[in-house]
């Protein structure tokens, strides 16, 4: 089950503290980084150059929505549950689709694993993987009708909304020409009243070798994001470089209020990455296990809800919850990424023992006058570092943040 990650709250000296701390970086830094700016191992890319080529139909998400919820509740190990696992290979053509099942603490999940790859994959092939819950909650605790609460709920936002853009993207991912593997990987058990462990998350990364976890360059959840309220936030926890390629593709789509889009109009308030939320989902496991993973969620689901609130695991997650417009924001911010190659990187090989390294020449070998001048510049930057401890703590005391 997906919930809510502990809050940190600084204190309010922590917090000028690091105020402070980040207005001499932004002194330090030189002005070509503004804000857009994306952290390596991910390089800056022209999304602009892609716009036009944007293909995702929100239209045709949002009759996968309706097809889904038809269906009826996809909870883990049910028929419904087989039969949308059915339409997941059926609709993927011209994808390797493996079912992969398990059984654990009593409960046996089945996850779907898509592949495509354009290029021949070898050991240093970049993957992406691309990440939705296609089961659906079996019980709907939040129901403001008691008597309710105990029924599964039908899924439209929570389960439908991910698959669906998975399933879009999918349609169109071999004809875009990568040139790495996209693996698209939907998971059961997430949101199964069992448990809160993220089950089908969870046996996925355990299936996975040191090279798979090497390559994989990139792991993007989508979850809860066809509210037609659609209000994405950065999510915690999260890898920040992986989110630093968020913002400019936001930008360039308009997808950002404070942003001017490829056109130089500004955005709508879609993607608001300085509001942070704490969400525990799918994205867990594979961070914990060393891979980049971020959750594009809409946790605030309907018209002003809070986080944790409004339709979230109601009877009312139904498809006139759901969006065409949402679902096509997030597919072509998605697609935008993939086709603008934000998130392949250069993999080297993760075992590197069979190359011989250089010996370390022995400490007496070092002539002395190099060492003193080792020795001077760690004492100048040690000092350099006081210097701006005494600057910063003085200035905390001058500056008082409300908390
Ligand atoms: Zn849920």
């Amino acid at each position: 089950m997906l919930t809510q990650a502990k809050a940190v709250h600084p204190s309010k000296k922590q917090a000028s503290m690091a105020f402070l701390c980040m207005i001499l970086l932004l002194i330090s830094v030189p002005n070509s980084a503004q804000g857009q700016s994306v952290s390596e191992p991910y390089q800056s890319v022209e999304p602009c150059g892609f716009v036009e080529e944007l293909e995702f139909n929100g239209t045709l998400a949002n009759a996968s929505i309706t097809e889904q919820v038809n269906l009826g509740p996809r909870t883990t190990g049910s028929n419904a549950s087989a039969d949308l696992r059915s339409m997941i290979h059926e609709q993927l053509t011209e994808w390797q689709v493996s079912n992969h099942t398990y059984t654990e603490d009593n409960l046996t999940f089945t996850n779907v694993v898509a592949k495509y790859s354009a290029v021949e994959q070898t050991l240093t092939t970049p993957r992406v993987v691309l990440v939705a819950h296609y089961d659906t909650r079996d019980v709907a605790e939040r129901d403001p009708d008691v008597n309710r609460t105990g029924e599964p709920i039908p899924g439209a936002n929570d389960g439908a909304s991910g698959v669906a853009v998975l399933l879009e993207l999918g349609r169109l991912i071999p004809s875009m020409g990568l040139s790495y593997e996209v693996e698209l990987l939907f998971t059961d058990a997430e949101d199964q009243n069992h448990s809160s462990k993220l089950y089908g998350a969870e046996a996925w990364v355990e299936r996975q070798t040191a090279d798979d976890k090497n390559r994989t360059s990139a792991y993007i959840v989508v979850d809860m994001v066809g509210d037609a309220f659609l209000q994405l936030t950065h999510v915690y926890p999260g890898d920040a470089k992986l989110w630093s390629t968020i913002s400019p593709l936001a930008s360039a789509i308009g997808l950002v209020e404070t942003k001017a889009d490829c056109n130089g109009m500004f955005g709508r308030d879609v993607v608001n990455l300085s509001i942070s939320t704490g969400v525990i989902d799918d994205h867990v496991p594979a961070l914990n296990n060393g891979i980049r993973a971020i959750d594009l969620i809409d946790i605030r689901f309907g018209p002003d809800a809070e986080p944790f609130g409004g339709y979230w695991h109601t009877h009312e997650d139904t498809p006139d919850k759901v969006s065409a417009q949402s679902l096509e924001d997030v597919g072509r911010l998605v697609e935008l990424g993939l086709r603008s190659d934000a998130w392949s990187t250069t993999i080297t090989l993760a075992n590197t023992t069979t190359v011989e390294e250089e010996p370390v020449l022995p400490a007496t070998d070092v002539e002395s006058e190099t060492l003193e001048t080792y020795v001077w510049m760690g004492a100048a930057a040690l000092l350099s570092l006081l210097a701006a401890l005494v600057f910063v703590l003085i200035l905390s005391r001058a500056v008082d943040l409300k908390p």
